[in-house]
């Protein structure tokens, strides 16, 4: 019987599937790992970019500097030639050159304050993503941990079912393995299926001819569906089972309607079961006739 319900492959498919599952879910970490990281990440890049725009700006704002200084030197050289003028023509060239020069400088102050604002803005930027930043990255560590300490588990127990598998595969039936083994080597989830209760694979629905469901009931040969090339077992006797479950679940349920008169039953044998008071009932009669026939003796 066990043969026909091929039991060690489909414990042994169950077992793969709950490898299958853990290696699954210990892929899904991974970009587990990528959201604890991202805001920290995101943080990183806008303070990478702040910074290069400071130095830039500090880059710029001394350049500025460094033109200021000469055109003060300029305008101090101009205002001494101013002095030193022998004609009102050099005298108006002079003072045109000197205003031209003051009215440069006035539009680099200008532009100094306003980089100068810039700047602080940028500096208040930085600190503050600065500050979210180190906040966001003293997270990052132990979510990690956290994560590293679930995938640890998972590992563990993928480890334990590997060790399981090899015990199990060991006791069995080496061609039944290989043919398992390969139908599951192109990636499928089904190696074996039960056939239908109408004599079909369970796993594609096909129609199993007559002839093979005979001998996948009965036969100890290995038969495979013609459709989808899994090996068919013979159903668990599953129906018949439940039919046992179903009586046994009435026969429970009855003393609940019948206990509500157990005086009726007479008050003379107590020792009724009281969870089943029909075979209590037959129990006493026949202790009545046994103690009948010893009596008799
Ligand atoms: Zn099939």
């Amino acid at each position: 019987m066990t043969e026909q319900r091929r039991t060690a492959l489909k414990a042994l498919q169950k077992l793969d599937l709950r490898i299958q599952d853990a290696r699954k879910r210990i892929g899904e970490f991974d970009p587990l790992f990528e959201e604890v990281e991202e805001p920290a990440l995101i943080l990183e890049t806008e303070l990478t970019s702040s910074r290069t725009r400071l130095k830039e700006m500090k880059l710029e704002q001394r350049r500025l500097e460094l033109s200021t200084d000469e055109k003060q030197e300029r305008q101090k050289r101009l205002e001494e030639r101013l002095s030193s003028v022998r004609n009102l023509r050099e005298e108006a060239a002079v003072s045109a050159e000197l205003e031209m020069v003051k009215r440069a400088l006035q539009n680099d102050e200008q532009e100094a304050y306003t980089l100068m604002d810039q700047i602080r803005k940028v500096e208040e930027r930085l600190a503050e993503v600065g500050a979210a930043f180190e906040e966001a990255t003293a997270l990052v560590e132990p979510k990690k941990e956290e994560l590293l300490n679930q995938r640890a588990g998972v590992q563990s127990e993928l480890e334990s079912l590997g060790k399981e598998r090899e015990t199990f595969v060991g006791s069995m039936a080496a061609e039944e393995l290989r043919i398992y083994e390969a139908i599951r080597a192109g990636g499928r989830r089904t190696a074996v299926a039960e056939l239908t209760e109408d004599g079909a694979c369970s796993n594609c629905f096909g129609v199993v001819p007559l002839q093979l469901q005979n001998e996948v009931r009965h036969g100890d040969a290995l038969i495979r569906c013609e459709a989808c090339g899994v090996i068919l077992a013979a159903p668990e006797p599953e129906s018949a089972r439940e039919v046992e479950r179903e009586v046994e679940r009435e026969v429970e349920a009855a003393p609940v309607t019948e206990a509500s008169g157990p005086s009726a039953d007479g008050e003379g044998d107590a020792v009724a079961d009281e969870e089943d008071e029909e075979h209590a009932g037959a129990a006493a009669v026949r202790d009545d006739e046994a103690e009948g026939t010893l009596d008799g003796e």
